[in-house]
């Protein structure tokens, strides 16, 4: 279990498998993200339909509402939400310190109040693990804390603390059916994110994820720090990049030797009337689209441009109907499946050094973030 066999290279590019007990997968490979246990507007069998074959679900949600006893006691993940393939659950990390109103962080943990209720809860590492053993993906994360990556004293902090976070998670780790994978830390100083890939790849974690990237920082101090990290990773373990997820990151991570993907993009644009297309992207709202008779990308096979014209989905957008969520998502999942798709036959018959430069010249106009990383 929990093996991964690399069966393909160029050049620090991999094509892989992984295997866990809801099957097997195939790397690279982009994970959409069902935060509340679905992934927004589409049913898993249209998640079927598309090719996905792992879905990434949040434990700080599922921790407060409906709560991970209440899924633990319904089956489990899988089972509560009906998706039979591969999950996998961060650890409830990233969210405290993103989206909790008041937060107080020590060395044991951190204690927060409710998004929802403002009631207060605390995580510490055993807490995270115990909540992601009650809810049952197949991939579970140490629990981590991220730093904002311009504050430099703090980073130091945060990294130290995340290490000795890692050792408390593996210790508390009860169950065999699932992989845990430390998490490294560092920020934008290669010297620190040296140490901690270091330290981290010590440790027994069958995976090893890098985090605290795509929270602000320039394009070139990201590729930066995926150059330093994965040339000190071992070769035997799957790399997931945390959080990132527009078409020019998955080339230039898959590039740097990522396996992994995780990202709300492209669902959460769907629901914002935007799309993914080699002309840039695409806000489907736009007027001039009103009599267009086009698909939203005539080189695009998902069912969505198979079947509709951009002048209807304009109609939806503009009367508010919600098949316009669905049938933007199931566009924009479906142009980062196969885009990782191609990448990853690309890597097996060796071609994926030429092909890298056209896949980034046709999808570069679809990467616009402001500096705090949110989307425009
Ligand atoms: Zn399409």
């Amino acid at each position: 279990m929990f093996e991964y066999k690399i069966i393909g290279k160029a050049g620090r590019a991999r094509a892989g498998i992984f295997n866990t007990p809801h099957g097997e997968l195939q790397t690279p490979i982009f994970a959409p993200v069902g935060t509340q246990a679905t992934v927004k507007t589409l049913t898993p069998a249209q998640l079927d339909e598309l090719g996905a074959s792992l879905v990434l679900s949040n434990t700080y949600h599922l921790y407060l509402r409906p709560g991970d006893e209440l899924v633990a006691e319904m089956g489990g993940l899988h089972e509560f939400m009906q998706w039979p393939h591969p999950m996998l659950t961060d650890s409830g990390g990233f969210q405290v310190f993103s989206l909790a109103q008041t937060r107080k962080i020590d060395d044991d943990g951190v204690t927060f109040k409710s998004h929802i209720d403002g009631s207060t809860h605390r995580f510490t590492p055993e807490k995270s693990i115990a909540i992601q053993e009650n809810l049952g993906a197949d991939i579970i994360m140490a629990f981590d804390e991220c730093a904002d990556p311009n504050d430099h004293e703090y980073i130091r902090t945060a990294m130290e603390r995340t290490h000795r976070w890692a050792e408390r998670s593996l210790k508390a780790k009860r169950r065999d059916d699932q992989a845990l994978f430390g998490i490294v830390q560092g920020g934008v100083d290669p010297e620190l994110r040296a140490a901690s890939a270091a330290f981290i790849s010590s440790m027994p974690f069958p995976g090893i994820a890098i985090g605290g990237l795509s929270v602000g920082e320039t394009k070139a101090e990201m590729h930066g720090m995926l150059d330093v990290v994965t040339a000190l990773l071992p070769e035997n373990k799957p790399r997931y990049l945390m959080g990132v997820g527009t078409p020019e990151d998955l080339i230039n991570g898959i590039a740097r030797g990522i396996d992994i993907f995780d990202c709300v993009l492209p669902t959460r644009l769907a629901r914002h009337h935007s799309a993914f297309s080699p002309e840039g992207r695409l806000n489907m709202m736009n007027a001039s689209f009103a009599h267009d008779r086009r698909p939203i990308d005539e080189g695009c096979g998902c069912y969505t441009c198979r079947t509709f014209t951009r002048a209807y989905l304009r109609h939806l957008i503009m009367a508010k109907e919600l098949l316009a969520g669905t049938l933007l998502s199931i566009h924009n999942l479906h142009a980062l499946i196969r885009l990782v798709e191609e990448i990853r036959a690309a890597i097996q018959d060796g071609t994926f050094e030429q092909l890298a430069p056209v896949l980034l010249d046709k999808w570069s106009n679809n990467a616009s973030r402001d500096k705090s990383g949110k989307v425009n």
